[in-house]
């Protein structure tokens, strides 16, 4: 088990370009109109539709047809009571659950942005996952230390920087050779884009790709995106070459997790295992809101109070995080709690001396990961 564990959220990937959860279907709406989504645009047309009659009934619930989770969550409640306002057949709505996630796994594809090398001709990672990459979990293996990283996200830019890095994930999947190999614990919660489930029913394995050796890039753009999703079609599990299935495997950010659970328990038992034995834990982008009961347990489940769990670091620029979390940990813990107001890209900087944000006070004492961790560089 890991001493070190990360934990990411939806704050963490801003910086690629990905949508936050309020804008999601604003952004995906523009895609279908500009024509960039093709190859799903009856998915996101019959998503857009459904999300139309869940507003329409607004004054009988309170749902957040703006809000991408939400709105997943309502799709998956739709099917296990098969009923949906507006929709009449149970298969219909069985195929929206399929049709979103189409449409979160192509917007997520097309604007997760890895920008032009302008002088090398080539891709580079996103910078702030990179220097993440780089600077902090390769040194934490160099140092033979091992860390783990648990995140909520789904998109592919800390995947690709790892590949960059040439760092294995091990998704908690078993399906990836790591022997001898430079690896690092790193499981998505809810799913990833570059998972594909068996589609046969005695297997429904998750297979992951994890080469991104092809990537897209159109005229006029400063940045190439990952194509996973049209390529995961086209792929055979290998234990019992079938087909795997053609939505990624994403599970919906909601408690409502139970439908999924046979399929990615390894990877939330892992977590739990990570969390019991960390020394120190680092949370990063993660707002933590009110309903995510899912964290809650995993965490009071998982962190064992007499280990020596030495600090609980939360980065988050939204100071209304600090309460969040200090409201679930025990007074044990919180006194090693410690909220430091930094954007992801500012708490793993790595330059100490004579660097300061824009928007940081100046009295205030800050401390990046780095300097928590005593990680030296050149
Ligand atoms: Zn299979």
């Amino acid at each position: 088990m890991s001493k070190i564990v990360f934990v990411l959220g939806a704050g963490a990937s801003a910086h690629c370009g990905t949508p936050l959860m309020g804008n999601f279907l604003e952004v995906a709406e523009d895609l279908l109109r500009a024509g960039e989504v093709k190859e799903a645009a009856e998915d996101f047309r019959k998503v857009f539709d459904a999300v139309g009659y869940l507003h329409a009934i607004q004054s009988k619930a309170r749902i957040n047809t703006y809000n991408i989770e939400d709105v997943f969550a309502a799709f998956e409640m739709g099917k296990l009571l098969g009923r949906l306002p507006g929709i009449q057949e149970k298969s219909e709505i069985e195929k929206l659950t399929s049709s979103i996630k189409k449409v979160i796994g192509y917007t997520l594809e097309r604007t997760t942005r890895f920008p032009h090398n302008t002088i090398q001709k080539g891709v580079n990672p996103p910078e702030s996952y990179y220097e993440f990459a780089d600077n902090i979990i390769d040194k934490i293996i160099e140092r033979e230390k091992g860390c783990s990283v648990i995140t909520f996200n789904y998109d592919l830019g800390l995947d690709y920087s790892l590949y960059a890095r040439g760092i294995l994930p091990d998704y908690g999947l078993g399906d990836i050779d790591l022997t001898n190999k430079k690896c690092v614990t790193y499981l998505k919660l809810h799913g990833s884009l570059n998972w594909g489930k068996c589609r046969s029913r005695n297997c429904g394995r998750i297979i992951p790709l994890i080469k991104f050796d092809e990537l897209i890039s159109k005229s006029g753009l400063d940045y190439s995106t990952i194509p996973i999703i049209s390529r995961l079609k086209n792929r055979t599990c290998p234990s019992c070459k079938k087909p795997l299935g053609e939505d990624p495997f994403i599970v919906p950010p909601t408690w409502n997790k139970t439908a999924y659970h046979e399929e990615i328990e390894h990877v939330w038992k892992r977590a739990a295992l990570e969390l019991k034995d960390a020394e120190n834990i680092f949370v990063l982008g993660y707002s933590f809101p009110d309903t995510d009961m899912f964290f809650r347990y995993l965490f009071a489940l998982g962190v064992d109070m007499r280990t020596s769990l030495r600090g609980f670091y939360v980065y988050d620029i939204d100071s209304a995080v600090e309460e969040r979390f200090q409201n679930l940990l025990s007074s044990g813990v919180s006194q090693r709690f410690l909220y430091q107001g930094l954007k992801f890209k500012d708490a793993i900087r790595r330059e100490i001396i004579g660097w300061r944000a824009d928007y940081m006070d100046l009295d205030t004492e800050y401390k990046t990961i780095p300097q928590i961790l005593n990680i030296r560089y050149g």
